[in-house]
């Protein structure tokens, strides 16, 4: 069975890229009727929170992207890394290393301006007891580092795999330093955590950034030392901005959270995303998950990075809004609504007014200002107002009162009828008609069809407001 895992890092917000990855792990689970398996890496205990763990969640359940084991999470298991660490110290695989940040930043430095790759140089490989009792006397806490050279060495000198996106790959073992296993602390670093967990949890699939291409030579060399066999890695594209560069902070807020809070579907989050870096068929309109797993197929992941286009992102959200039922655009938009303070509206008169906005909207935020102009009468702004003081806005407003007292109740179908009436009346038409009627009733000289607003806000409605606004001075 295939399974696969999202495991993210509980230090910040899930940003465009990691939700990617989740859709794509998730996906392919499902294609597969596999398993999706969550696990939170929280072994940095000084920069992870359980608030980011909780945000995580709430943002894959809103995706939709529920999750069939976990999560679990790497802070509870640190007796399980503690005994593989044993194992590889029983190999003669692992060494305690005494070297303080201190000694390994010079380290670095020095081999930086040799122009080296910098990597552990191997001080503590071969310490004899006195000197490790040494450092002990001293007080001094070791990592657990990981033989990584000898690991090499006894295999060929290249680590090679077969990327599901990009192919045949290999890796020079020699450039592999011996890298930590244990923090001096006695929690995991991530490239021996993430190999116990993966094949103690049968992972099958590794489907992620290609910010992690190089550790992947590392876990396999892990893999070999441990007798485990390596699940299969895909490694996605970059996401980067339209100008070209990866996504980051200077493309503004690309978190999920931000998108989920600002009134973007989720649906449209997931139809997006999945055409970064796969493109799915889309012959029916419009892409839901279940339609997306149906098709997916690791074979069909591009080795190009992919752009994020917001704009279009935006585009597609006012499509899937467009495809909403009344009842789930009313429960999609109540938030926003309620957040404008419009608390009590009818439910046939909101379902009313959502259905006459629906087309317009590209956000769910944008809600409360689309329905405002039905729910209060705005003041007149100065364009308005300078309408509203000339002589003949007062005649066209008083007739346009008068006229509507014939009227029962006002349809698209016989709201012709009644402009027809005051042109007649009046011996004007077009803008010198409208215009004065449209400041009266949205404070504005734009908006909504007059035609959509006479008939939404109704006779009693439109009368009041124009009543309001017939001598403006
Ligand atoms: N915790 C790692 C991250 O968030 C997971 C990487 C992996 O998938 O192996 O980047």
């Amino acid at each position: 069975m295939t399974k696969v895992r999202f495991a993210p890092s509980p230090t910040g917000k899930l940003h465009l890229g990691n939700v990617r990855v989740a859709l794509f792990n998730w996906l392919l689970a499902r294609h597969t009727s596999g398993c999706f398996v969550l696990r939170i890496e929280d072994t940095d205990v000084r920069r992870s929170t359980s608030q980011a763990e909780e945000t995580i969640l709430e943002d894959l359940r809103w995706l939709g992207l529920h999750w069939d084991e976990g999560p679990y999470r790497q802070s509870e298991r640190l007796p399980v890394y503690r005994k593989y660490a044993g194992e590889l110290i029983g190999k003669r695989l692992a060494y305690p290393c005494f070297c303080t940040p201190e000694d390994l930043e010079r380290e670095r430095k020095e081999q930086i301006s040799r122009g080296q790759p910098p990597r552990y140089g191997g001080r503590c490989r071969d310490l004899t007891e006195e000197a490790k009792t040494e450092f002990r006397r001293k007080g001094r806490e070791p990592a657990l580092r990981f033989r990584a050279n000898a690991a090499a060495q006894s295999q060929e000198s290249q680590v090679r795999f077969r990327d599901l996106v990009r192919g045949e790959l290999s890796f020079e073992a020699a450039g592999i330093g011996d890298f930590v296993l244990l923090k001096a602390d006695g929690t995991p670093a991530y490239n021996f955590a993430v190999v116990v967990d993966d094949a103690l949890m049968g992972i099958t699939h590794v489907l992620r950034g290609e910010d992690h291409l190089s550790n992947t030579p590392r876990q396999l060399l892990l893999y070999r030392a441990l007798g485990w066999s390596p699940p299969q890695f895909g490694h996605l594209p970059l996401i980067l901005g339209p100008d070209g560069q990866p996504l980051s902070k200077r493309h503004g807020d690309t978190s999920v959270s931000r998108f989920r809070n600002s009134g973007y579907l989720p649906e449209a989050m997931a139809g997006y995303l999945a055409t970064l870096g796969w493109s799915p068929k889309n012959d029916k309109g419009l892409l839901y998950l279940s339609g997306l797993a149906e098709q997916f197929s690791v074979d069909k992941l591009s080795k190009s990075p992919s752009i994020f286009d917001q704009k279009k992102l935006t585009w597609l959200n006012g499509r899937y809004i467009q495809a909403l039922t009344i009842r789930e655009l009313t429960a999609a938009c109540l938030p926003y609504l309620q957040a404008a303070g419009y608390i009590r509206i009818e439910p046939p008169r909101l379902a009313q007014l959502l259905s006459s906005v629906q087309a317009e909207l590209k956000t769910l935020a944008e809600v409360a200002d689309k329905v405002r102009v039905y729910l209060e009468q705005p003041e007149p702004d100065p364009e308005a107002k300078a309408v509203l003081q000339q002589p003949e806005a007062g005649r066209v407003i008083a007739a346009a009162i008068k006229q509507l007292a014939g009227f029962q109740e006002l349809t698209p179908e016989n709201f012709p009828q009644l402009i027809q009436e005051l042109r007649q009346e009046l011996g004007v038409g077009g803008r010198k008609l409208y215009q004065p009627l449209r400041a009266a009733l949205t404070g504005c000289l734009h908006g909504p069809e007059l035609v959509q607003l006479f008939t939404i806000l109704g006779r009693e409605e439109i009368i009041a407001r124009l009543d309001k606004r017939i001598n403006i001075t």
